[in-house]
């Protein structure tokens, strides 16, 4: 008999030809989060289970499981064998207070009872050792799973812990996560992970005119989303070369979308340099001055590669819900300015013209500037 941990997927079963792809992918995750652990790692039949761990340990394992893309439920299991007298046994221990039912799986055909009428003999036993214990077939308060396997292994259990489910992430960093200070962008991240896209991140300061307290903010933010983004590298940009340019020469209401349009001219050179497919925003629609469609459609048309906004139907509070399950919500409202902050023009352009932000930026020696720029992007590895 030995406690374990058994992790359920879900949408990698529809995956075909490609199923052992994905499996590998989330059995080697799994491996990662999991890595400080003293247990190990087991992939039976189409189950992926946890065992040798220390008790006092079973918490903290629980916890780096949900953080994992791709595991749909965890469920704390006691392994018996697959032996009628044993399960029934074990079951007659089960202290139940509640309405329940007993859920029968029968993988092994070879077991000499029929799941339904095996599920009927667990429950009259429950029944007989409970006193306040009655069973409630469509709605129980606690359903007892008995898993007979085709390994002569049966694993019971009572309780089951949902986790994000979506697909494991992949073994590169395709994405290039734009983060901000703000409450948006960590939750984009996370959004965009959740199918399986791994990401690193890059983030736009404007020293001296923001603090090294807000750049440390971030890097905070960063290490915060590590777990779920898979990130490994942290670009940090100075935008303050540029800003103090648009600041002297360019048109005040255009500032923020030709600062704007000069971040995706950043993420485009690093797309090209270490291969990111894709550049990921925490943009939403209407959200700001910046975020109409003629100022997305600006900052769009200087992207070389797909930009995903995951979040652009999203309400602010939806936004907020998920920052405060993913634990970012309370670093993104410490009181840091960010670079687009910088130099804030009072009136911004709602509805920025293409042509005329050409024209904005035709006034500077731009290529020289981003040029200069990117030679300086810091690299921190997270
Ligand atoms: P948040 O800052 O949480 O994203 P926000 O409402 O402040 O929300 P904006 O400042 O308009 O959003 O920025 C829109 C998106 O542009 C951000 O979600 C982020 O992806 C990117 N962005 C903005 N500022 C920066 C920055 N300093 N560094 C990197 N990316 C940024
Ligand atoms: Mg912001």
């Amino acid at each position: 008999m030995e406690k374990v941990i058994l992790i359920r997927f879900n949408e990698i079963h529809l995956k075909g030809g490609n199923k052992k792809y994905f499996l590998n992918l989330l059995y080697n995750n799994i491996k990662e989060a999991i890595k400080d652990f003293d247990c190990k790692l087991e992939n039976i039949q189409n189950r992926l289970i946890v065992r040798g761990y220390n008790d006092s340990e079973e918490q903290d394992i629980i916890d780096a499981l949900t953080s994992v893309f791709g595991v749909h439920s965890i469920s704390v299991a006691t392994e018996i064998n697959s032996d009628e007298i044993e399960i029934k046994d074990f079951v007659s221990k089960l202290k139940i207070n509640s309405s329940f039912k007993c859920d029968v799986n029968r993988a092994d055909k070879s077991f000499p009872i029929k799941s339904n009428d095996f599920a009927g003999d667990l429950g009259e036993i429950v029944l007989k050792n409970n006193e306040s214990a009655r069973v409630d077939i469509h709605n129980p308060e606690k359903i007892i799973s008995v898993d007979i396997r085709e390994n002569g292994k049966t694993f019971i259990f009572t309780d089951t812990i949902h986790a994000y489910s979506g697909l494991p992430l992949g073994e590169k960093a395709d994405g290039l996560l734009l983060l901000s200070g703000g409450i948006d962008s960590p939750v984009a991240g996370f959004c965009m992970a959740k199918r399986g896209l791994k990401q690193d991140v890059l983030h736009f300061d404007s020293f001296p005119y923001t603090s090294p307290q807000a750049k440390e903010k971030v890097i905070t933010l960063a290490k915060k989303i590590k777990k779920f983004i898979g990130a490994k590298y942290m670009y940090i940009c100075s935008m303050t070369k540029l800003q103090e340019e648009f600041h002297i020469h360019c048109s005040s209401e255009y500032a923020i979308n030709l600062l704007r349009r000069s971040m995706i001219r950043v993420a485009n050179y690093l797309c090209e340099k270490y291969k990111y497919k894709t550049i990921v925003t925490g943009e939403s629609l209407g959200q700001v001055a910046s975020q109409t469609i003629e100022s997305l459609n600006s900052t769009n048309s200087v992207a070389k590669n797909i930009v995903l906004r995951p979040l652009i139907s999203f309400n602010k509070e939806e936004i907020i819900d998920i920052a405060k399950k993913i634990g970012t919500y309370e670093t993104s409202i410490l009181p840091y300015e960010d670079c687009c902050t910088v130099f804030l023009p009072r009136n911004p352009v709602i509805k920025p013209r293409i042509k005329d932000a050409e024209k904005e930026e035709s006034k500077i020696n731009l290529d020289y500037i981003l040029n200069e720029i990117v030679q300086n992007i810091e690299v921190i590895e997270l």
